[in-house]
């Protein structure tokens, strides 16, 4: 095992190494080895925060864990993400993986050619292509211009092109019409077969190769009685996370002064420039997007604030997604075990979570002023 194998856990070459070592998962588990707790992290932040990175660190080398507790926690994450039972849980945590590796892949292509050469924890794209059977597939685009072609099958030398062409199976394959009209195949340049892409194009292309794969086969069957009793604790904190309840009707309504004391307490704390945990900025996002606000919206609400937009658009984006895998906020009970409810005025009696709260409050209210209201005069006003 080594740290390229627990940086790109979904490697061929890291599930060999992982089925060589001998190791047993069942054993680990049994034993609470790092790798189960490590696990739980990687699929407790894939669904609050769209990262599998550990919280100490972006990459092994940072993070508390050693490389064979990195590497092995991806096997168990994946084992505790079908015991969830959940679809939108299994996307969320493939989409997470597939981000987080496309960071890294993002860093080692920046890394200069020196380090990359030196490096075996690196990988350039031809790596990456090769893993995923594209070597032949994608080519150096040969009518980029000469500045931005660097070197053809680059292997790690040289600087990589600026624009590609993909064949245009793997290029239906791996896109997708919705993720806009740019990427309609009536949209691109087509020429012997193959569609041009530009570098990002070709990585978001990657990402979702790298998403499918993390994703097939889940959720596992059949896992065996011991193995899912003896991770059910790890099981059920992640299902509160979740709480995947469903609203009828959510209001559609942005009344501040109607918002649950928790929700307040933490915009209050961002406008005091305090910085949110993830959990807190996990629990507020979802609030608002829970209450119909858009990404837009959002960034313009808490622009005073110590959450910068750029994370906010990435959060409410992730909430948000058209597959309908919105997740509401946490429970009270989960938001009272993060410290973030306190119970004010005793109101778990009153609701179990905070957008049942609001809703009541929404409903009970004489006369309800929508915030959005005052920002149209605004920038009315501003026009
Ligand atoms: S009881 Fe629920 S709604 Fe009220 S402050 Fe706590 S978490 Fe928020």
């Amino acid at each position: 095992m080594d740290a390229l194998d627990a940086k790109y856990p979904f490697f061929a070459s890291a599930r060999e190494a992982v089925a060589s070592a001998g190791v047993s998962l069942p054993d680990l588990v049994a034993a609470d080895a790092p790798a189960v707790e490590r696990a739980r992290e990687r699929v407790e932040r894939a669904l609050l925060e769209g990262t599998v990175a550990a919280e100490s660190g972006a990459f092994p080398g940072e993070s508390a864990y050693d490389v064979q507790a990195e590497l092995l926690s991806y096997p168990i994450a994946r084992i505790l993400v079908s015991l969830l039972d959940s679809d939108p849980a299994i996307e969320k945590y493939a989409a997470a993986e597939a981000a987080t590796a496309m960071e890294r892949v993002r860093r080692d292509l920046e890394a200069d050619d020196e380090l990359r050469s030196v490096s075996s924890a690196t990988v350039a794209l031809d790596d990456l292509l090769a893993e995923f059977d594209l070597a032949d597939a994608v080519r150096p685009d040969a009518t980029a211009p000469a500045g931005a072609r660097g070197v053809a099958g680059a292997g790690g030398t040289g600087r990589d092109p600026d624009g590609y062409r993909i064949d245009v199976g793997p290029y239906l394959r791996l896109t997708s019409p919705e993720w806009g009209d740019s990427w309609r195949l009536v949209n691109r340049a087509l020429a012997d077969g193959a569609v041009r892409v530009s570098r990002e194009e070709l990585l978001a292309a990657l990402e979702a190769a790298v998403e499918a794969r993390v994703a097939e086969g889940l959720p596992f069957e059949d896992l065996g009685e011991s193995l899912a009793e003896a991770l059910e604790p790890r099981v059920a904190d992640l299902r509160r996370l979740l709480s995947e309840r469903t609203y009828t009707e959510p209001p559609d309504v942005v009344a501040p002064a109607l918002f649950p004391p928790c929700m307040t307490n933490l915009i209050e704390k961002a406008e005091r420039d305090v910085t949110l945990s993830a959990a807190e900025s996990f629990a507020l996002m979802a609030f608002l997007v829970g209450i119909g606000m858009t990404p837009d919206e959002v960034v313009a609400f808490c622009a005073d604030t110590s959450l910068d937009a750029e994370g906010i658009r990435y959060q409410t984006e992730f909430l948000t997604d058209d597959r309908g895998t919105q997740y509401p906020p946490p429970t009270c009970e989960t938001l009272a075990n993060y410290g973030i409810c306190h119970n004010e005025d005793d109101h778990m009696q009153v609701a179990a979570d905070p957008l049942s709260y609001y809703e009541k409050q929404v409903a009970a209210a004489d006369e309800v002023t929508d915030w959005r209201d005052g920002r149209e005069g605004d920038e009315t006003g501003e026009a």
